[in-house]
């Protein structure tokens, strides 16, 4: 019995169909598949992004985390470039990090803006984490020294609703950041990282405030004493002397009975930016206390000390200093010198530096013997 027309028909719609729901049916699974693949890739991201997360969280000092938000995030994450840029309008953090070398040998894709948006208007709406296609016009002062990039991830770090930062990651696949892409767990991390940014940033004020005079903004004794025994240590590897100068001011009680505690203290800040200017960026200078300072100088002896010495007086005493409307004084210095080569098996830098610093005040005290405003220099160097 032969089919009649219709029923042929209705018979290769159906065939029809049925090639329609096969073809759904593996575009289905395809999605299936990717989506489990995704899924996979995301757990393996979240995990991974916790270890980050605790590993920034621990970070001992404010190097430390930034070298682990550089480089740590940069090989967790396999990425081929990875830059920060922090928002650091009063150079503050410049300053606490100014101290170590350490910071400048590894921190160099860390970059210190005023403002952020000068560096890409497009920070200024950055609330969440932006990601796609590398464009040189956009992306270029945000990442310099990044060559090729295919795609960006420009990661806001905020601290209490504010821009503090952003941390980019580079990729060469122009596909590895795309607009599509989950990224929760980005945001998330820019949060932890903006925090721990804050914290590192208030720790290393607190040391720092420990190792400042705040009158002067000088080093202070302590950290003095800490930076003579490791410019000990140094000189002993280098076979260099240390020298050290103690300053004392000339009558400076007076300068108090006659004009007052706080022109007595402007006085301080003066003759402290005087000494400053004299010294090199290599040199350590402290306020020792009261109306005395000293400044240490790595690779030098005795004499270099004494032409310091020469410098440093000159500068106090070569113009009078400004105490009220129409009133100004001289002040003068005596300062005692006194240089240190620690010998090969010396291990105590620590009573060495007393030791130094005990040589220099003896001498400064001879100084205030002599007559004041003047200079004696050690005979004998402390090893
Ligand atoms: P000398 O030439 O022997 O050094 O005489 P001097 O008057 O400077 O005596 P000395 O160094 O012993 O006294 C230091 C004075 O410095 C005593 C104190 O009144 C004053 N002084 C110490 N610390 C401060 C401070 O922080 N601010 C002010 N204004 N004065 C201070
Ligand atoms: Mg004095």
């Amino acid at each position: 019995m032969g089919r009649t027309q219709p029923d042929k028909q209705r018979l290769l719609a159906m065939a029809e169909r049925l090639a329609a729901l096969e073809r759904e049916n593996r575009e289905l699974e395809a999605r299936l598949h990717a989506l489990t693949e995704e899924a996979a890739r995301n757990e393996t991201l979240l995990r991974k992004t916790h270890g980050r997360e605790l590993d920034l969280l621990q970070a001992g000092s404010l190097v430390q985390l930034l070298e682990r938000l550089i480089h740590g995030l940069g090989s967790a994450y396999q990425l081929d470039a990875v830059s920060l840029v922090l928002h650091d309008p009063q150079h503050e953090i410049r300053h606490l990090l100014s101290g170590d070398t350490l910071a400048r040998e590894s921190l160099a894709e860390v970059q210190f803006v005023e403002t952020l948006v000068a560096l890409a208007p497009q920070l200024a709406a950055l609330e969440r984490p932006w990601l796609g296609r590398y464009c040189t016009a956009d992306h270029e002062l945000l990442i310099p020294h990044a060559a090729g990039l295919g795609s960006v991830a420009l990661v806001p770090l905020l601290h209490a609703g504010q821009l503090d930062g952003v941390l980019v990651f580079g990729a060469k696949d122009p596909g590895r950041f795309t607009r599509e892409l989950a990224s929760d767990f980005l945001a998330h991390l820019g949060v932890i990282a903006g925090v721990c940014i804050e914290n590192a940033v208030n720790r290393a004020r607190l040391v720092r405030s420990g190792f400042t005079d705040f009158l002067t903004g000088f080093h202070n004794r302590r950290y003095l004493h800490a930076r003579l025994c490791e410019e000990l240590a140094r000189a002993q590897r280098a076979r260099q002397p240390v020298a050290c100068l103690m300053i004392d001011i000339d009558h400076f009680k007076s300068v108090n009975d006659r004009y007052g505690h706080l022109a007595g203290d402007a006085v301080l800040r003066e003759i402290a930016q005087r000494i400053d200017a004299e010294m090199r960026v290599s040199d350590t200078g402290a306020r020792f206390g009261g109306d005395e300072f000293a400044i240490v100088l790595p690779n030098g002896s005795a004499a270099d000390g004494a032409v310091v010495a020469r410098r440093v007086l000159n500068a106090v005493r070569g113009s009078p200093i400004a105490i009220a409307p129409g009133v100004a004084e001289t002040a003068t210095l005596s300062i005692g010198v006194a240089a240190a080569a620690p010998r090969p098996d010396t291990r105590d830098f620590k009573s060495l530096a007393e030791r130094l610093m005990a040589e220099a005040d003896a001498a400064l005290y001879r100084a205030k013997g002599a007559g004041r405003n003047g200079i004696a220099v050690s005979e004998s160097t402390v090893a």
